[in-house]
C-alpha cells in the first residue's frame, strides 16, 4: 500500500470537498479523495445551476450573498463566464407565495409576472414575486476552476479512492483510500450523502443527515421560454422551469427520502411533471432529452454542517448542503478555511462578525 502523509485530508470531491480544496490550499498540505472515477460525479453534476439569494434559511442566504461576491471577484480576475444573471420568480396562492417570498424578493403584479413569463396560463396563479439578484452559473466549469486552482497550490487529488478505513491515534489520522494509506492531521467529512456514513466509519457520530431525491430533465418545448427568460417556481413545490442552453430545465420540485447511492428517475415521475405543465402553461413540451436524479442532502433544520466535531478531535464536518450546495459554496469555504486553519478573518477579507455568526448557526450539534 503506498503511503501519503498530509495536513488535512478532504473526503468527497464534489462541490463541497473542491472549493474547500482550493481554499484551502494556500494554507496547509491537502489530499482530496474521491470514490468515483470522475470528480462531481454524483448530486454535483446533477443541479439546476441556479444561485438564489432569497432562498433557504437566513444564514444560507448570507452564505449565498458571500458566494455571489466571491466569484464575482473570481471573474473579475480571471476573466471565467461563471456566472450570468437569471432571475427566479414565484408564482402561486397569495399564502403559498407570502410564506416563500422572503429576502430579496418583491412582491409582482399578476400583468407583470405574466409578461415575464407569457407562457404561464392567468388562471394557474394569483400571487408573484421575484428575486433579480439571482445568478445561472456554469457549475461544470466552477468544478473544473476549483479543481485546476487546488492542483496548481499542490493539492493532491486521487479519484477512484473509496475511504473504506479511518482510525485516529490521539494526533494523526490514518485512513485507507483505495489502495493508499494515507496520513492526516484532520479529516474532512465532505461526503455528500454518503457523509453520516464516513463519520460512522471514523467512529464519530452522525449528524442525522438526510438525503432527499430531486429530479430534473431537459426537454423540448414548442413555446419554451426565451434565452434570459427567468426561472420560474410553484410556491407549493410542484414543479420549477427555466430556459437551457439544449432546450428546457424542468423539475417535479420533490422531497422524497433516499438512501446514499446513484439515484436515478422513477418511471412516470417526469410524465406526471410534464402533464403538470401541460395544465398550468402553454409550454407544449414535445420530447424529454434527458433526465437524471440527485440527492440533496440536509439535516431537520436545512442548515449545512460545518465545523469541527464537539466529540472527535481532527473531525471536520462540511457536508449537508441540501439543495443550497452551489449557491453557498464560496461563502462555506471561507469559513471552513478560517476554522481549519486558523485564519484571521480579515486576512481572508471576510467580516469577523459574519464569519462568526455563521460558525455558531452550522455548527456540528
Ligand atoms: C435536481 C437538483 C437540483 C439542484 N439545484 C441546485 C441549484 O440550483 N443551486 C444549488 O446551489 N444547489 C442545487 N442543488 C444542490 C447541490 O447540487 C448540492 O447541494 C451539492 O452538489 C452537494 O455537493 P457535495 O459536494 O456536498 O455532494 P456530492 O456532489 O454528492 O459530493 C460528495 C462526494 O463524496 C464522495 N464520497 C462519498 N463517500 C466517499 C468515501 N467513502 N470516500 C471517498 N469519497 C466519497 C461521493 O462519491 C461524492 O462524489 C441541486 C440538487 C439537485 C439534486
Amino acid at each position: 500500500m503506498r503511503g501519503l502523509d498530509c495536513d488535512v485530508l478532504i473526503i468527497g470531491g464534489g462541490i463541497a470537498g473542491l472549493s474547500l480544496a482550493s481554499a484551502l490550499a494556500p494554507f496547509a498540505a491537502v489530499v482530496l479523495v474521491e470514490s468515483e472515477p470522475t470528480l462531481g460525479y454524483h448530486t454535483s453534476s446533477r443541479s439546476a445551476r441556479q444561485l438564489i439569494p432569497s432562498y433557504g434559511p437566513a444564514p444560507v442566504q448570507d452564505l449565498t450573498r458571500r458566494t455571489l461576491d466571491l466569484l464575482a471577484d473570481v471573474q473579475a480576475a480571471t476573466g471565467l463566464a461563471l456566472t450570468a444573471p437569471r432571475s427566479f420568480m414565484l408564482v402561486g396562492s397569495e399564502s403559498d407565495v407570502a410564506a416563500k417570498a422572503h429576502g430579496s424578493m418583491r412582491q409582482l403584479s399578476h400583468a407583470e409576472a405574466l409578461r415575464l413569463g407569457p407562457q404561464l396560463r392567468p388562471e394557474a396563479f394569483t400571487a408573484a414575486a421575484i428575486d433579480t439578484d439571482c445568478v445561472g452559473a456554469d457549475t461544470d466549469l466552477l468544478l473544473e476552476y476549483h479543481r485546476r486552482r487546488a492542483g496548481d497550490d499542490g493539492v493532491i487529488i486521487s479519484t477512484s479512492a473509496p475511504v473504506t478505513a479511518a482510525r485516529f491515534d490521539g494526533t494523526t489520522w490514518t485512513v485507507r483510500a483505495g489502495r493508499r494509506s494515507i496520513g492526516a492531521g484532520v479529516v474532512v467529512n465532505a461526503a455528500g450523502a454518503w457523509a453520516d456514513g464516513v463519520a460512522r466509519l471514523c467512529g464519530v457520530a452522525p449528524q442525522h443527515l438526510l438525503p432527499y431525491r430531486r429530479t430534473a430533465a431537459i426537454v423540448a418545448a414548442a413555446n419554451a421560454p426565451a434565452p434570459g427568460s427567468p426561472m420560474i417556481a410553484a410556491a407549493d413545490d410542484s414543479f420549477y422551469y427555466r430556459p437551457d442552453p439544449d432546450g428546457m430545465l424542468i423539475s417535479p420540485s420533490e422531497t422524497e427520502l433516499a438512501e446514499p447511492g446513484d439515484a436515478r428517475p422513477r418511471l412516470g415521475d417526469v410524465d406526471r411533471l410534464v402533464t403538470r405543465l401541460g395544465a398550468c402553461t402553454t409550454l407544449g413540451i414535445t420530447a424529454v432529452r434527458r433526465a437524471w436524479t440527485g440527492l440533496r442532502t440536509q439535516r431537520d433544520s436545512g442548515l449545512p454542517v460545518v465545523g469541527f466535531d464537539p466529540a472527535q478531535p481532527g473531525f471536520f464536518w462540511l457536508a449537508g448542503q441540501g439543495g443550497y450546495g452551489f449557491q453557498t459554496s464560496s461563502g462555506i469555504a471561507e469559513l471552513a478555511v478560517s476554522l481549519l486553519a486558523d485564519v484571521d478573518p480579515e486576512d481572508l477579507g471576510a467580516d469577523p462578525a459574519r464569519l462568526g455568526a455563521a460558525a455558531e448557526a452550522l455548527r456540528p450539534a
